[in-house]
């Protein structure tokens, strides 16, 4: 009797053994959370700040758009050779808005557009689309960069201290995290010639103090 309870037992932990080892066990019981976010595209930094580990990033809102074809079409981002900056174009807008109305286009189908970030009037951060995936912001460089859109208060298009400091920050710290050089900072302007972010576009100067403000930050 003795034997038989032992070879069960001993049963049952090969099993489990051999279950760890074919990767079966999270699905099964479903005990590892880190799994599950990973194949719902949360980002690596967001684990990496779970585990506790500081590395100066700003706090992030990470409100993922629904995968669509107009907004989160989850091509894969292979490689991030840039930073492109934006503005929104839309006076007052928030960052909540202008992520809502990427979500939206997934059921209006009326462009196709989105931004991996988004930063509002208040300095606060959210991202749409994880680093792993392209976003549509910023045509031919789409496929090898993030990109950053900016809330502003006029039509000025001048960023508001909140905003401008987060857009340091988090620009920043995307250097220091996915290694790109400062150099590698453009704005949509330099892509295509739109006149996007307005007002870095009409004050160079203004764009050169940002980029040195990102280069003393990183
Ligand atoms: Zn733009």
């Amino acid at each position: 009797m003795i034997i038989a309870l032992l070879l069960v037992g001993a049963a049952i932990v090969i099993s489990l053994i051999l279950l760890v080892l074919s990767g079966q066990y999270d699905k099964i019981v479903g005990s590892s959370p880190f799994a599950e976010k990973a194949d719902n595209g949360i980002d690596e930094w967001e684990r990496e700040e779970m585990d506790g580990i500081d590395d100066g990033r700003p706090p992030l809102d990470v409100q993922l758009l629904t995968p669509n074809k107009y907004s989160r079409p989850q091509i894969a981002l292979k490689e991030i050779n840039g930073i492109v900056i934006h503005y929104t174009a839309n006076p007052g807008a928030t960052a909540q808005g202008n992520h809502d109305y990427f979500e939206k286009l997934k059921d209006t189908g009326e462009a196709f557009a989105s931004s991996h970030f988004v930063i509002g009037l208040e300095g606060e951060i959210i991202q749409c689309i994880p680093s792993t995936e392209i976003s549509y912001a910023s045509n031919d460089r789409n496929v090898d960069t993030l990109s950053i859109e900016c809330c502003h208060p006029d039509e000025s298009g001048k960023f508001n201290d909140a905003t401008y400091q987060s857009l340091v920050e988090l620009t920043a710290w995307l250097c220091r995290h996915f290694e790109i050089s400062p150099d590698n900072i453009i704005r949509h302007y330099d892509v295509t010639g739109k006149i996007c972010p307005k007002y870095f576009v009409e004050h160079e100067d203004e764009w050169e103090n940002f980029l040195n403000e990102v280069r003393e930050a990183i």
